[in-house]
């Protein structure tokens, strides 16, 4: 019986656990497990009735590496896909090494401390997963994680060298609060109040945070303002990726959102520093995210679609050719199917397929690998099959 592990019960999980439950021939099996086990429970309880794959919960603190290997050898499955944070990426990898267990993601690690997305600490793993032959599969979400397939799709089928990409994240959903975030909010906070930064000619280049803005017409969506960000997948693709010149990041947001992040900035409320609060330690970042609605409840009231996708700008056969990948998707179609938001379904749905790569031995190679380090073809046929075709342009219009 092939058997995956899934880590995390929120926003994403919760949609890769509805695909795993949809996809039942490849996963016969799930776990979920998670800090919360009643969220596990009420989710088991709504779907067994649905699937023929067998569900199983548990309550793990994914910090704790003995904790996570206990769970795993009880239940031994095939691959472990960790929804839960970037905090806990190293000890899930240190677990799958310890059982000798693949492991798939959607984020790189970060230290709670310091507010870095860095490949290096997942890649320092490369010569141990190679060693316990089995695989670590990086970055299966839309951003990291799609974006890396179309890349990797549009240098086998459409380039000889791809000189420049520029990745479009467009979320014109509404959700009608002044402010929410469309993930997990500590996470997303600390991503968008970072330093913004893309890699020309070899070298990171570093923007102070939204310095750079651009305005562009989206498919589906309109004209929005959108701003230079760094993003962790820039710094695997350029390595991957055959004639890279430039590398950049694109994410749009409205203006009640940095109204008030700059407010929550200039009063300290995004800061991952403790300060003393009533006698104990608090960090105000997480105290603010205590505050703030939860991802996973917005998706009855966002409206409203999103595009992302990928500019590529290279040569074909000694010729300059334009070429752009992307998926529109509407969040209130994604409500009805799976009860979320297209945020967690755009992401959920490619680590649902990440996993099922590996579990399948579509994707079958022993090491630490960034997704697009893989062939795109099977990932792109599946994202067509369960629920994000995406669509082509050979004329787009270019960000300067
Ligand atoms: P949520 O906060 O909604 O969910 C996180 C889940 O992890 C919660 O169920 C939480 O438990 C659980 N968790 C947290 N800490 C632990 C722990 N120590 N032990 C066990 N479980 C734990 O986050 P999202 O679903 O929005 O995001 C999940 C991941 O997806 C994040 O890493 C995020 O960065 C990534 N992501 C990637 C994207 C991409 O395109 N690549 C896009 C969006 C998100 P509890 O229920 O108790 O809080």
């Amino acid at each position: 019986m092939k058997k995956c592990m899934i880590i995390g019960c929120g926003g994403v999980a919760s949609v890769a656990i509805h695909k795993c439950c949809q996809n039942s021939e490849v996963f016969e099996g799930i776990m979920i497990a998670s800090r919360t086990k009643s969220k596990c429970d009420a989710l088991k309880e709504k779907l067994q009735p649905t699937t023929k794959t067998v569900i199983e919960t548990a309550q793990v603190n994914a910090d704790n590496v003995d904790e996570l290997i206990a769970l795993i050898e009880s239940y031994k499955p095939d691959v472990v896909l960790n929804l839960a944070l970037p905090y806990q990426d190293l000890t899930i990898m240190d677990a799958c090494l310890a059982t000798k267990t693949h492991y798939v993601d959607t984020a790189n690690y970060e230290p709670l401390d310091t507010a870095k997305f860095e490949y290096k600490w997942q890649w320092a793993y490369r010569e141990k997963f190679e060693k316990a032959g089995i695989t670590a599969l990086l970055g299966s979400g839309f951003d990291p994680g799609v974006t890396g397939v179309f890349s990797a799709y549009a240098m086998k089928h459409h380039f000889d060298e791809i000189n420049y990409i520029d990745i479009l994240d467009c979320n014109g959903g509404d959700h009608g609060y002044p402010f929410a975030t469309n993930f997990n909010p500590e996470i997303n906070i600390r991503e968008v109040s970072a330093k913004g930064s893309y890699i020309e000619d070899g070298k990171w280049i570093e923007t102070e945070p939204m310095e750079i803005k651009r305005v562009y017409d989206f498919k589906g969506v309109g004209e929005k303002d959108m701003y230079l960000l760094h993003h962790e997948e820039l710094e695997s693709l350029a390595l991957n990726i055959k004639g890279i010149k430039r590398i950049r990041f694109f994410m749009t947001f409205g203006q009640s959102y940095l109204t008030h992040l700059k407010c929550l900035e200039n009063v300290g409320m995004t800061s991952i520093e403790p300060i003393m609060y009533e006698g104990k330690e608090i960090v105000p970042l997480q105290f603010l995210k205590a505050v703030l609605p939860d991802p996973a409840s917005l998706g009855p009231r966002t409206v409203g679609k999103t595009n992302i996708g990928c500019i590529f700008r290279g040569k074909k056969d000694g010729k300059d050719k334009n070429y752009y990948l992307y998926k529109i998707f509407d969040n209130q179609e994604c409500y009805k199917e799976v009860g979320s938001q297209a945020i967690s379904y755009t992401t959920g749905v490619p680590a649902m397929i990440g996993a099922m790569m590996i579990i399948t031995g579509q994707w079958n190679k022993a090491g630490v690998y960034n997704i697009e380090e893989f062939d795109p073809d099977p990932f792109m046929e599946a994202l067509n099959k369960w629920g994000l075709p995406w669509e082509e342009d050979f004329n787009p219009v270019l960000v300067d």
